[in-house]
């Protein structure tokens, strides 16, 4: 294991640049209603490197204090608050990698999560198409275990097992480097229900860090909660995606019931209705990135930002795709489209913006434990 300390982290621009920041806000504190970056950091007096990595992983890129700040570019001080912040959170995600070589894939990610998912689409569907009989492959499949007539459950099952069991570790060992590296503290139970809370209703979207706003503000500067219902779309359509495949696991094993299972099956509806809603979320959310004002934006997590929207639409769409002509002879091919592309989005999970999450939810915590162990 590694022993992540402070000094292990070394100094970088953004962190040079965060912290300059910090200190002109830190004296201003004009903007300490807008969320919970500026109470967190009212609590500090210095700022090192973990200090920015939380603050960084703290604010989720409203804009907000841009549109606010009188100080921001064209004047001297350049204060650009989200846009530096979002080049530290970059900075962090390779920081608290694991392991540790696998932290140079979060430069140029989206070129490489492109590359990465392009081959493994392209394996998985090329060893089905030459290993399957073609008329298996290209034959019509109904009723119970029809899938497993392209591929094995063991093998459909046991591949994401394995995927999953190594996704886990990555992000438990990331989360221990975090929290190791910022110095947060446990602030026991109901800091656990706070950040919770936070966190499934996405308050901090709403538009002050009391969640009671009209939103993000967009480009022309007008307040909107387009921003917070996307995600939310995505959230709970990737969960509802989870659970239908938890629903499913149970069917098998309990049950003694085969995939695929009738249409208004709770597998099914589960899949479906997720499916839809994390299509919606994730268009969404490219339309928001898109139309967000290009003075804070970050070209450096642009690319990964995308690539990652883009992943999680097209296994949601392959999906739903699957469901629609599961019972024609494409069945074989959009089933080896779309576990293709879930097995390599699940590889590739602790390496993409998923990350985001986890980090997010630590900073959550983190803060929620230091409101509570302040007061
Ligand atoms: S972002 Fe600008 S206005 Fe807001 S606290 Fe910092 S310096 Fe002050
Ligand atoms: S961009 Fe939004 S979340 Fe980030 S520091 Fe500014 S106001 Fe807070």
């Amino acid at each position: 294991m590694n022993n992540i300390s402070l000094t292990s982290l070394a100094s970088t621009d953004a962190h040079e640049e965060t912290k300059r920041i910090m200190q002109i806000c830190n004296a201003c504190r004009y903007c300490e209603g807008l969320c919970a970056v500026f109470p967190a950091m009212e609590r500090r007096r210095e700022f090192d490197i973990g200090d920015t990595a939380y603050l960084a992983n703290l604010c989720h890129h409203c804009g907000a204090c841009y549109h606010a700040c009188q100080y921001a570019p064209p004047h001297e001080f350049g204060v650009n608050v989200p846009q530096t912040l979002a080049e530290r959170r970059l900075e962090t995600y390779g920081q608290f990698a694991w392991p540790p070589k696998m932290a140079n894939i979060f430069e140029k990610n989206g070129l490489i999560i492109s590359i990465f998912i392009t081959i493994f689409l392209s394996v998985a569907v090329g060893a089905m198409l030459a290993l399957i009989s073609p008329n298996l492959f290209w034959g019509v499949h109904l009723g119970e275990g029809a899938f497993y007539v392209i591929m094995p459950h063991t093998v459909m099952a046991g591949i994401p097992l394995a995927i999953t069991s190594f996704t886990l570790v990555a992000f438990v060992m990331g989360w221990r480097r975090y929290w190791k590296s910022t110095g947060a503290k446990w602030g026991g139970m109901p800091a656990l229900s706070d950040a919770l809370t936070a966190m499934a209703s996405l308050r901090h979207l709403g538009g002050n860090q009391n969640g009671a706003g009209d939103g993000c503000p967009g480009p022309d500067d007008a307040p909107s909660m387009r921003r917070r219902y996307f995600h939310h779309a995505t959230f709970y359509g990737f969960m509802m995606c989870f659970a239908s495949t938890s629903v499913g696991t149970l069917y098998h094993y309990l049950l003694g019931r085969e995939a695929p299972y009738g249409y208004f099956e709770l597998p099914v509806v589960l899949g479906t209705v997720g499916g839809i809603i994390l299509c919606i979320g994730t268009a969404g959310l490219w339309h928001e990135k898109r139309r967000m004002d290009k003075g804070i934006k970050s070209l450096a997590t642009l690319g990964m930002d995308y690539a990652f929207i883009w992943l999680l639409f097209w296994v949601s769409a392959t999906g739903l795709i699957l469901l629609a002509l599961r019972e024609t002879s494409f069945m074989g091919l959009t089933l080896a489209i779309h576990l293709g592309l879930v097995y390599g989005f699940f590889l590739i999970l602790p390496y993409s913006k998923f990350v985001h999450a986890i980090y997010r939810f630590a900073a959550l915590l983190a803060d929620a434990g230091e409101k509570r162990l302040s007061n």
